[in-house]
């Protein structure tokens, strides 16, 4: 074969194959053709043969057992190289193509052979019906054309059987897209109940967050709102939804109160940007026109071109918390005034880091210029080093026990080496979360001019006690020599009178003796002589020379059997001493006075309670400090110098036990002190 030929038997077969008739079952509608065949043709045998490569089967075979022949022996392969003709052979035995060919010479022994060639649209001779005798003999006209029928109808049922075949193809290909459908339906049926099972929860958990959630549209309008949007703005859902957020019903307003321009709405701001907007503080009104402040976030939503086609806005109501914010900036900012009017200095600590951060005029107290950094061991080496050890242990003794404090110190300047008293206060703050103290702040006064003064004063009173002193112990010594004259002269009115001078002398001594006391103290002078005593035994000595000596007030004792303390016992006994008198001093003749000791968690207590005047809530703080008395009318006629509770509490605190005092002004005092038990 030539390559023409081959290409074009290539085709042929290609042709043939795409009916897919080979080797199918027999079918009537072609066995009917091929017995009409026979009948037309009066032949005993009719085939309808297609051409294979290397055979030709028979589709329909008519007198015939074989189903097919190798291709070459077949007549038809000869007939299909004439595909618009009839091919007869009268008597194959007279054929030279023929009269070797083993159907020719044994059975089925043809002799007549007709062909019609099977043409398909595409012009392809699949193969061909023909038919077959076993004698010579040639077809007439007539049979010859209806063979040519015949053989249209082989190929019309050809065309009607691959068309079927491709229809029912197409059934099964529609059935099968139909089922995949029906499944896709079932899933986006799933999908979408999912979906709505979603946004359901995505709504509920919308409700239920704290804050107010509303989503609109590109123009601006509220297409969603939540549950807590309702509630900020006192409108329900279906007033709300198509409102725009620069509708006059929400009164927008800056958080000073001045009015918003449209395009500042954070919603606005995020649909032209398309950027967020975060924590801008608006202030609206609710339907029943209270003003609110809310924190309000604006998140553009674009879709997947990035166009930006919505936005959500989420507000916290912060009123409240903005209110009180306020209220606070305005108290801090009279607390600076306050400060600033004060000309107090103020510092603040971190306690881990030990880094102080100190107010200019902190600075100038311990001699820093302003821009001059001034850390905590800096500030602590100007501390005067009497008191460095001192203001340390407060400072400690604060952190340890969350407790405030205030003292006084002497400093000397950095740069200036003056000499500056000051007071200073010390508060802690702890750390939100694990309540351990983080951060120290206080204030710090100067007070040299007052501790100048008091030092003046102490100087001058402690001089001119000093200077009494001796003129006194001469005169009491005068006035012994004298008394013992008027005895032996039995002069008893001169007696008296001695006695009186003798009076008046003992209690210009305590004075003078309380002046050089606190003296003693501001130069630390005062000496302890301790020794162990028992406090019951000094309480009853005291209460058998009170009962002698007072008769203006009641007094009545109730000590313990036995309190056993290391002290100095004629200090200890002055502190009581000055507690009673001061008591006998400040209440009304006739009242009653309880002197206590009783002893509890390794201490003997001390307290002396009158039924007296009191002492006013303001002066309270003050009481024990030196030369402290309370101004008042009742006060007037009461004479004094404030010396004597500061002396307690300096005897009582070189002991290390702590004295006090609770007091209502017009009901009386309690005064108290404690010292450790042996
Ligand atoms: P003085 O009694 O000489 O003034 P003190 O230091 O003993 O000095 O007392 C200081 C001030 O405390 C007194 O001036 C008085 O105002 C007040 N005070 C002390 N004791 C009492 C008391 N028992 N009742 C009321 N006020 C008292």
């Amino acid at each position: 074969m030539d390559d023409y030929n081959s290409i074009n038997e290539q085709k042929r077969l290609e042709a043939l194959y795409s009916y897919d008739i080979l080797d199918t079952d027999t079918e009537r509608d072609f066995d009917d053709l091929t017995a009409l065949a026979s009948a037309i043709c009066d032949t005993p045998i009719s085939l309808i043969s297609f051409v294979d490569k290397d055979r030709q089967w028979f589709k329909s075979h008519h007198g015939l057992d074989a189903r097919q022949t190798d291709r070459c022996h077949s007549f038809c392969s000869h007939a299909i190289q004439d595909p618009e003709h009839l091919m007869q052979v009268e008597d194959a035995r007279k054929d030279v193509r023929f009269q070797d060919n083993p159907l020719v010479t044994g059975s089925p022994d043809i002799r007549f052979y007709a062909g019609m060639p099977l043409l398909d649209g595409d012009g392809y001779a699949l193969g061909s019906l023909c038919v077959i005798d076993q004698k010579p003999k040639l077809l007439t006209k007539s049979q010859q054309k209806a063979l040519q029928t015949v053989a249209n109808q082989v190929i019309g049922k050809l065309l009607l059987r691959k068309n079927n075949r491709n229809l029912i193809l197409a059934n099964k290909n529609l059935s099968e897209t139909n089922s995949k459908l029906k499944a896709a339906e079932e899933k986006l049926k799933e999908a979408i109940a999912d979906l709505k099972e979603s946004k359901d929860k995505i709504q509920n958990i919308l409700d239920i967050v704290g804050e107010g959630i509303g989503i609109t549209d590109s123009e601006g309008n509220i297409v969603y709102t939540n549950r807590r949007n309702q509630e900020i703005f006192q409108l329900d859902e279906k007033s709300m939804l198509g409102l725009s957020n620069v509708s006059s019903e929400w009164n927008n307003r800056r958080s000073d109160g001045s009015s918003m321009p449209h395009n500042e709405h954070p919603i606005t701001v995020a649909l032209a940007t398309g950027n967020p907007v975060v924590d801008y503080i608006l202030l609206v009104s609710d339907q029943n026109g209270n003003s609110k402040y809310l924190r309000m976030n604006a998140m553009p939503i674009k879709d997947a071109n990035g166009t930006v086609n919505g936005a959500i806005g989420s507000f916290a109501d912060i009123t409240e918390s903005y209110l009180w914010q306020q209220k606070l900036k305005e108290s801090e900012n009279s607390l600076q005034a306050a400060i600033s009017s004060a000309n107090l200095g103020t510092w603040q600590m971190n306690v881990q880091t030990k880094e102080l951060t100190a107010s200019t005029r902190m600075k100038e107290l311990f001699g820093f210029y302003p821009d001059e950094p001034m850390s905590f061991p800096a500030a602590m080496g100007q501390i005067a080093e009497s008191h460095r050890q001192l203001v340390n242990d407060i400072i400690e003794s604060s952190i340890s026990k969350d407790e405030p404090n205030e003292f006084e110190y002497p400093i000397v300047g950095y740069h200036d080496k003056k000499l500056r008293w000051v007071s200073a206060t010390v508060q802690t703050y702890k750390n939100p979360g694990d309540n351990t103290i983080s951060y120290l702040s206080g204030t710090i006064a100067d007070i040299t001019e007052r501790k100048m003064d008091e030092q003046r004063r102490t100087d001058f009173v402690g001089m001119v006690s000093h200077e009494l002193k001796n003129p006194l112990t001469a005169i009491k010594a005068y006035a012994h020599l004298v008394n013992r004259a008027a005895k032996n002269y039995n002069d008893n009115a001169l007696e008296d009178k001695i006695s009186k001078i003798d009076h008046q002398v003992n209690r210009m001594e305590n004075l003078i003796n309380g002046f050089l006391d606190v003296a003693r103290i501001g130069e630390g002078k005062i000496k302890l002589e301790k020794s162990q005593f028992d406090m019951a035994d000094l309480l009853k000595i005291t209460e058998g020379e009170c009962l002698n000596m007072i008769t203006s007030h009641h007094l009545v004792f109730e000590h313990t059997t036995i309190a056993i303390v290391d002290a100095d016992r004629n200090k200890v006994e002055q502190v009581l001493i000055n507690f009673i008198n001061n008591a006998v001093k400040y209440s009304p003749t006739d009242t009653v006075i309880y002197v206590k000791s009783f002893t509890k968690d390794g201490y003997v207590h001390i307290t002396v309670k009158d039924q007296g005047m009191g002492i006013p809530g303001k002066d309270q703080g003050f009481i024990f400090d030196r030369f402290y008395r309370v101004e008042s009318d009742a006060m007037k006629n009461k004479k004094g110098f404030g010396m004597g509770l500061y002396i307690c509490k300096e005897i009582i605190e070189r002991h290390n036990g702590q004295i006090g005092m609770e007091s209502i002004e017009g009901i009386g005092s309690t005064f108290w002190f404690r010292l450790l038990l042996v």
